[in-house]
């Protein structure tokens, strides 16, 4: 049985390598912005360079202790088998393990100060609050206290120097779909000044 297992991984590991090579000779003639469509772990490469990177070996996947990480399906080309959040359904705690475990650097480790997933926006359109409902879900359920604020009360604003893109606003928001999405589509952990278009502002 552990035979059968070792060979499975090792399966995997080699048909992620493969992958990953395949990435090599034909991602650096895309345009890397045309392929920033997931939301990746903290610490996680720029998409070009995380799905050259990734073996596809799963550790990530297996350590997470939210069990918040999957493989990309196949019907997601080269990109299969990298690991991705759906934050509706699993935000992330930034404990960072998935981080620690990476044997290849596709997830680089990165301190807690750093880790950031993207950066949350408000659909104004969208959102209860905006619409002159009391709902403050998101807010609730912000762990970094302080991000989201209330304009008159009601009216959700989001922080973008203090949001790190865990997610958990997207996951408790009321709205459905949620009136919250990640918009920087890089988990790529960097300072502050350089995520996003909307950095320094309040949403
Ligand atoms: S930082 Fe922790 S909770 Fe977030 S994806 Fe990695 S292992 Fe999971
Ligand atoms: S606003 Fe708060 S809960 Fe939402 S992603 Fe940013 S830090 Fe996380
Ligand atoms: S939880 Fe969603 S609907 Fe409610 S205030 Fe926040 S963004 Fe708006």
């Amino acid at each position: 049985m552990e035979q059968y297992a070792e060979k499975q991984v090792s399966r995997r590991r080699l048909f992620g390598a493969l992958l990953a090579e395949l990435g090599n000779l034909v991602l650096p003639a895309a345009d890397a912005d045309t392929v920033l469509r997931y939301v990746r772990p903290p610490g996680a490469l720029e998409e070009k360079a995380l799905i050259t990177a990734c073996s596809r070996c799963g550790e990530c996947i297996n350590t997470c202790p939210r069990g918040a990480l999957a493989a990309l399906p196949p019907e997601e080309g080269l990109a299969m088998g990298t690991p991705y959040l759906d934050l509706r359904q699993n935000p992330c705690d930034l404990c960072l393990e998935c981080t620690r475990v990476c044997p290849t650097g596709a997830l680089r480790v990165v301190n807690r100060e750093e880790a950031r997933l993207g950066l949350a926006r408000i659909d104004r359109g969208r959102c209860l609050g905006w619409q002159g409902t009391l709902c403050q879900a998101c807010k609730e359920a912000c762990p970094e206290k302080g991000t989201i604020s209330l304009m008159d009360a009601s009216r959700p604003r989001i922080d973008s120097m203090r949001c790190t893109g865990c997610g958990f606003c997207i996951e408790a928001c009321l709205a459905d779909p949620p009136a919250i999405k990640l918009t920087t589509g890089s988990s790529v952990s960097v300072p502050t000044t350089q995520v996003g278009k909307e950095v320094g502002k309040v949403d």
